[in-house]
């Protein structure tokens, strides 16, 4: 199954994506992950990509497609993948396109987790991640039995740079000019699930898996 997870930052595609990987056994690839490790070990990618990711912007598509043609030739990837957070713009989507024709494969499924500006503004703030594991938490949503403790490692919990209310508004500005115009794209193939994202985290993961189906 080759599944593309899309829809605004806090949507929940991190949230979902670690649950739906574990259920089909395929490889998670996110492109912000990516970008955040390169930047933690001090990559010239990281390096780069830094320069943007710090500022809420997206990174250019010329450096963002390079590890997405890299991954998705990877043998792990033969068996299905899901992209989370990638594509973001339509040159991005394009390219996606001409990498799968190399390969052989298609898009099975565009899964679209759909959720207003006003929650999401909500959802970004308040998120905290655990520093050793990753797991996804919310202050409010979705706190952990012990506050600033992970619940599956004993990790500590962290908040991303880029989840302070100022960079939070540019990146929703980035989502509503550069990647919305992508959900049309895939529309028009009609590849395109919308799921309510606004319900429960395990109503959403429900959606998705009748989608997947389907
Ligand atoms: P994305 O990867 O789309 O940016 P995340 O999965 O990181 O989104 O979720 C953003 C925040 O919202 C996290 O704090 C997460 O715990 C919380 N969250 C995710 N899905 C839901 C949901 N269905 N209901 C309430 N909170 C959620
Ligand atoms: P969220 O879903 O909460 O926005 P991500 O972890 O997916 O967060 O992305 C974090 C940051 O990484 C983005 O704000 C952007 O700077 C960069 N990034 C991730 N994916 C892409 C992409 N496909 N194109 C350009 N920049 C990206
Ligand atoms: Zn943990």
């Amino acid at each position: 199954m080759n599944i593309v997870f899309m829809g605004p930052p806090g949507a929940g595609k991190g949230t979902q994506a670690d649950r739906i990987v574990k259920r089909f056994g395929i490889p998670h690839i996110s492109t912000g992950d990516a970008f955040r490790q390169a930047m933690q070990e001090g990559t010239p990618l990281g390096l780069k990509a830094k320069e943007y990711v710090s500022q809420g912007l997206l990174v250019p598509d010329e450096i963002t497609n390079g590890i997405v043609r890299e991954r998705l030739a990877q043998p792990d990837c033969a068996g299905g993948f899901l992209l989370d957070g990638f594509p973001r713009t339509l040159a991005q989507a394009e390219t996606l396109d001409d990498i799968l024709a190399s390969l052989n494969r298609g898009i099975d499924h565009v899964v679209y987790l759909k959720v207003d500006r006003d929650l999401l503004f909500i959802r970004l703030t308040g998120r905290r991640i655990c520093k050793s594991c990753g797991e996804i938490y919310h202050t409010k949503f979705r706190p952990p039995r012990t506050e600033g403790v992970c619940d599956k490692c004993g990790g500590e919990l962290m908040q991303r740079a880029d989840d302070s209310e100022e960079k939070v508004g540019t990146r929703l500005d980035e989502y509503f000019n550069k990647t919305e115009p992508v959900l049309k794209y895939y529309d028009a193939k009609g590849l395109l699930r919308e799921v309510d994202g606004e319900r429960d985290i395990d109503e959403v993961t429900a959606q998705i898996g009748a989608v997947l189906k389907g």
